[in-house]
């Protein structure tokens, strides 16, 4: 099977003890049956504090956070027990993985990074280049129809998207119009008001819909030249990691309003501070993604809620 992922994909790598967000913080980690089997086959001190922190009761083993909701594998020093007294090899899949999503077709595999990591944040959005994928493993391919038609017309979404003549503002109207998609304007407040009635993770994303809600409608524009190459990115990171499952669940034309719609909420943010501070950098404009990435594209129901709304 034929592995593609976006061309910054080999240069991420896990800040560790220097990470603010840990993921190891305020998740619960599920740990799958073979890492399981290995982890309670481990004898000592270390393989005694291990077993003492898995809860195994339920269907999926997990680690048990602690009360102040760090995983009790992470040390005072930000760094994982597991990996210094095992080796990252024996991180359970989960572990492993993140913060790598995939999407798999009947013969090809596309895999990226996700926003909700602040390293592979800072990574996707300070990208220079039109974002282009590469292959990683390469195979013969041999795709479905709809796959092919899928691959061709998002690769025309991205020649629009990456259209650096024009704003990221009109670049987005170009690709709403290619779709068909005629969209029922709402106002940022509007806006605010939907999102808070969605399932919520961390308080900050209410600080963020609070300073939108009640800015002036001119302090969430953002001057047109700030922040473009960014905003390519981030586009082609909703588009790249999301509009694939509209194989499955056929809501194409929403999952390109969801990305639309994402960006927006983002710009808005990146503006206020802009129009506060008179300036915005990338590390600031990857901490409002990694918030809005964490609340929004890691949990499906708040992307249900949302498709739902622009199936309206
Ligand atoms: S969120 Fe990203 S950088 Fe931070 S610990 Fe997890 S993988 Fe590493």
């Amino acid at each position: 099977m034929k592995l593609v992922a976006p061309d910054y994909y080999e240069q991420f790598k896990c800040i560790a003890d220097k990470c603010r967000h840990s993921c190891c913080i305020g998740w619960e980690i599920d740990i799958d049956a073979d890492t399981l089997d290995y982890y309670n086959s481990i004898g000592g001190e270390f393989g005694e504090r291990l077993k003492a922190n898995i809860a195994a009761d339920g269907e999926t083993a997990h680690f048990c956070l602690k009360e102040d909701e760090r995983c009790p594998l992470l040390n005072e020093k930000g760094l994982c027990d597991i990996i210094i007294n095992l080796g990252t090899e024996a991180l359970c899949q989960i572990c492993d993985d993140h913060p790598r999503y995939r999407n798999f077709y009947s013969d090809r595999e596309e895999i990226g990074v996700g926003m909700s990591c602040e390293a592979a944040a800072v990574l996707i959005l300070s990208q220079q280049k039109k974002t282009q994928l590469v292959t990683l493993f390469d195979a013969d391919e041999v795709l479905w129809d709809e796959e092919s038609e899928f691959l061709k017309i998002r690769q025309k979404l991205w020649d629009l998207l990456q259209n650096r003549k024009k704003t990221v503002d009109s670049r987005t109207e170009d690709v709403l119009a290619y779709c068909g998609i005629t969209e029922r304007k709402k106002t940022p407040q509007q806006w605010v008001q939907i999102y808070r009635r969605l399932e919520r993770l961390d308080n900050v994303w209410d600080t963020v819909l609070d300073s939108i809600e009640n800015a002036e409608n001119a302090l969430l524009e953002l001057k047109e030249d700030v922040l473009q190459t960014a905003f390519e990115q981030l586009l082609h990171y909703f588009t790249y990691r999301h509009l694939a499952d509209s194989l499955d669940d056929g809501r194409f034309a929403a999952r390109v309003q969801f990305a639309v719609q994402s960006y927006r909420m983002i710009k808005w943010a990146a503006a206020l501070h802009f129009n506060r501070y008179g300036s915005i950098d990338i590390e600031t404009l990857a901490e409002i993604a990694r918030i809005y990435s964490a609340e929004i594209e890691y949990s499906t129901d708040n992307i249900d809620a949302l498709l739902d709304i622009f199936e309206e």
